[in-house]
C-alpha cells in the first residue's frame, strides 16, 4: 500500500487508511456540509430576494410606465406585490417616503390607495 502524507482538510490531523479520504472524522466532514448548507442559504435567499424586487419592479413598470399613477393598494396586492421588498427609499423635503424598486417607487397614500412614481435624478442627493 502506498503511503501518502494527505491530511484532513478541515483540521489538518494526518489522514490514516483510504487514500481517498479527505476528512480525518465523521465531525470534520460534517462541518463541511453544515458550511456548504449554510451558503445555499444565503445564495437560495438572495435570489428569493431579487426575484421578488424584480417582480415588484415590473409590476410598478406594468402600472406606472410613465410618470405618476395612482392605484389601490391591493391591486398590487393582487398582482402579487410584496410590500415587504424594496431597494430603497427617498424622504420627500414634506417628509414623504417613498419605496423604489430599481427606478420605480411608490408611495402609501390615505385611503389604501399608493402613488407610483419614476425615479428622479434630483433623488439621488442625500
Ligand atoms: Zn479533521
Amino acid at each position: 500500500m502506498e503511503s501518502t502524507s494527505a491530511t484532513c482538510q478541515v483540521c489538518g490531523q494526518a489522514l490514516i487508511g483510504r487514500s481517498d479520504k479527505k476528512y480525518c472524522s465523521d465531525q470534520c466532514r460534517a462541518q463541511v456540509n453544515n458550511g456548504k448548507k449554510k451558503a445555499d442559504t444565503g445564495e437560495r435567499l438572495m435570489l428569493d430576494i431579487n426575484r421578488t424586487l424584480r417582480r415588484n419592479r415590473s409590476i410598478l413598470k406594468t402600472l406606472s410606465p410613465l410618470g405618476k399613477t395612482t392605484t389601490r393598494r391591493e391591486y398590487l396586492v393582487l398582482q402579487g406585490f410584496d410590500f415587504r421588498y424594496f431597494t430603497h427609499q427617498y424622504q420627500t423635503r414634506q417628509g414623504n417616503i417613498y419605496n423604489f424598486c430599481y427606478e420605480y417607487g411608490y408611495l402609501l397614500l390615505p385611503e389604501e390607495k399608493v402613488l407610483i412614481v419614476n425615479w428622479q435624478s434630483y433623488m439621488q442627493a442625500k
